[in-house]
């Protein structure tokens, strides 16, 4: 199976930037999008976000991730607006919202049922499942959508920015997280880069100007992109993101275990409706 043309930008210049036994990602050379070869089915991607995908998704370092995150989302939220975390998972920034923010309505969907019936549960908002819908939520109905760490999950990835334009007020904010496929970490790591190591979940992985595109052509206009990061142990980034030796291994779990931020892998994205973008 073979791509001939970028999505985001149409050009047919593509190179391929790291391939292993099953799996190719070709990139493109004007707009920098990657994309995963063969691609995942549509039909086939609920099937990946079963319950054995959260089981790491409970550590404390997650909970670092959304009290960050807060952080910077809280300038687009308006006061006693409402707020859609689409791709919530197990609920920690609708946890953090509800504990920071009292005047929000906070409304969740995760593709998993599992993670949302969790959610829901866990702090009491509306999580709704299932599949990629113009009717999940009526026509301007959202002040801000955050969408954290999910673009590069999704098969129809533009048009789920349609249906966000859809349901976002005019002036209102989208907020997204993904991998940037020319971080300064992708560079330096090339084909080991920690980002090609969520093969086959990750299926796109985005430039910051094939980001832009993607955003401006769908009513979007880019207020904020920078590199972001996350959240994990020392361990974690000795031994799985740069692939060297693990601290507990030698006995110094304790200073394994301190948890850092790193501005690495991750690109933040804030960009307002400024237009109707109708199907
Ligand atoms: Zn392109």
């Amino acid at each position: 199976m073979k791509v001939s043309k970028c999505r985001i930008c149409g050009s047919d210049n593509l190179a391929l930037v790291y391939s292993n036994q099953k799996y190719k990602i070709f990139k493109c050379l004007l707009c920098g999008f990657g994309v995963l070869m063969p691609y995942l089915k549509i039909k086939k991607a609920h099937l990946i976000y079963q319950e054995n995908y959260f089981l790491d998704k409970k550590e404390n370092y997650y909970l670092s991730d959304a009290k960050r995150k807060y952080s910077k989302a809280k300038k687009y939220f308006r006061k006693g607006g409402k707020v859609l975390d689409y791709g919530c998972g197990l609920g920690d920034f609708i946890g953090e919202c509800k504990r920071r923010d009292k005047s929000l309505s906070l409304f969740g969907f995760d593709i998993s049922r599992y993670a949302s019936v969790i959610t829901s549960k866990n702090y009491n908002v509306e999580v709704k499942t299932g599949i990629l819908s113009k009717n999940l939520y009526r026509q301007s109905f959202f002040d801000t959508i955050v969408s954290f760490d999910v673009i590069e999950h999704v098969p129809n990835f533009e048009d789920l920015l349609v249906k966000f334009n859809f349901w976002l007020k005019e002036g209102g904010y989208l907020l997204l997280t993904t991998p940037n496929i020319e971080n300064w970490d992708a560079k330096i790591l090339g084909r080991w880069w920690y980002g090609y190591s969520k093969i086959p979940e990750h299926i796109n992985y985005f430039s910051k100007k094939s980001l832009r595109m993607l955003l401006e052509r769908n009513g979007f206009e880019v207020l904020e992109i920078k590199t972001w990061g996350f959240t994990r142990s020392l361990d974690f980034y000795l031994f799985k993101v740069f692939g060297m030796f693990s601290l507990s291994k030698i006995g110094l779990s304790n200073i394994g275990k301190i948890n850092i931020f790193l501005p690495m892998v991750d690109v933040f994205v804030a960009a307002k409706k400024i237009g109707d973008k109708n199907e």
